[in-house]
């Protein structure tokens, strides 16, 4: 992943560079994301683990909404 200079593309965007470890899809596979380059990005394990977290919420009670009810905590389910 040349193009993203190996720096996570979140922690760049808010200002930091961090070195990207894992490969990310924009749009994720379970929401039709594709593995075409355009719907690739670097990320660094901890953006990618809070990303994936927050995704698997979306699925499981639909999209966002539990990041509300429990900010910076885990739902208890
Ligand atoms: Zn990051």
């Amino acid at each position: 992943m040349k193009r993203d200079a190996f720096l996570c593309q979140k922690c760049k965007a808010d200002g930091r560079l961090t070195l990207g470890t894992q490969v990310d899809h924009r749009v994720p596979k379970a929401e039709g994301g594709t593995d075409d380059l355009g719907n690739l990005q670097l990320m660094c394990s901890r953006c990618h683990d809070e990303k994936s977290k927050a995704e698997a919420s979306r699925g499981r009670n639909g999209r966002g909404s539990w990041n509300r009810k429990h900010p910076g905590g885990v739902p208890q389910t």
